[in-house]
């Protein structure tokens, strides 16, 4: 095996590992079992996969891949469930929220179908890479559902921002499964606010992370309120890629299911964020908090 095809490989366990690792940290609650991936196995896509872990007995894996099954000459980094049996996928996917979809189908029909090096016949255009997908192999009894690295180039090791992509996925699907409870890390009080069931509403459309994610790593993790940093004011060991993300659309206008788009968050601090959660929950709560911030700071 060349040099090149081995560091590829390597590259890929680290990778996964460090998506394990992370994924530790945010799973309590959820089915989502974690094993460290020690080695990586070939795929049939021209590349390799490593399992870091499953979601019960004869339930889905979770892998991340390296692959050339998007169509381009250079191997993207993938992340999904995987699954032999139709049913426990199709059952992962009926939950998973609103905020994911649209979900594209992929079938053998959309491959050239070789049992070597099968890619996609058309390759991913770039705007679908972060739009997941899901994929339905009747023929073999394959079925998978997950997302291909929309990271350019990545400078770095272990591709961050691609680990928290994966993060963030395999957390929200796991947490939209029946059973799954939410997580209950900061129980806040608002108490301006009467409408207590459109307040958890809104929290939960916040703790969404896989769009939380995507809008973080689009305001490169700035608040939008005061321009604070987590990464310059506590360094990059702690800081680095921590934010918030807070929900544009007034409360009041939460009920049934909106659909939550990118467009609708914003990345704040987490001082930023209390004082916006102390306001009207209006769509321009962010401006006027913007406003008072920079009248005061003046003084
Ligand atoms: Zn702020
Ligand atoms: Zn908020």
């Amino acid at each position: 095996m060349s040099r090149n095809l081995r560091k590829e490989r390597a590259w890929l366990l680290t990778v996964a590992r460090t998506v394990a690792v992370r994924l530790k940290q945010y799973s309590d609650g959820t089915k989502i079992r974690i094993r460290k991936p020690t080695r990586v196995t070939e795929s049939n896509t021209d590349g390799w996969y490593a399992i870091i872990g499953d979601m019960g007995k004869n339930q889905p894996r979770l892998e991340i891949w390296l692959d050339r099954f998007s169509g381009y000459p250079e191997r993207k980094l993938y992340a999904c469930f995987r699954s032999a049996e139709k049913e426990p996928l199709m059952n992962l996917t009926k939950h998973v929220s609103r905020n994911l979809w649209p979900v594209r189908v992929i079938t053998m029909k959309d491959t050239n179908g070789e049992e070597n090096d099968c890619i996609l016949t058309d390759r991913l255009k770039r705007a679908e890479f972060n739009v997941p997908i899901l994929e339905k192999y009747e023929e073999e009894c394959v079925y998978y559902f997950g997302f291909y690295d929309p990271t350019r180039k990545s400078e770095d090791k272990i591709n961050s921002y691609f680990c928290d992509r994966a993060v963030a996925f395999f957390e929200d699907v796991a947490r939209a499964q029946p059973k799954a409870t939410e997580q209950d890390e900061q129980r806040e009080v608002y108490p301006q606010l009467e409408n207590r069931q459109q307040v958890a509403s809104h929290i939960r459309r916040e703790r969404s992370r896989y769009l939380s994610t995507e809008r973080k790593i689009l305001d490169d993790y700035q608040c939008q309120v005061c321009g604070m940093r987590f990464e310059e004011v506590y360094g990059e060991a702690l800081g680095a890629r921590y934010a918030e993300a807070h929900h544009l659309v007034p409360l009041g206008k939460l009920e049934g299911a909106v659909k939550t788009k990118i467009e609708d968050l914003r990345t704040v601090c987490a001082n930023c964020h209390r004082m916006l959660h102390r306001m009207d929950g209006k769509r321009d709560d962010i401006a006027k908090l913007k406003a008072t911030l920079d009248k005061h700071r003046k003084k």
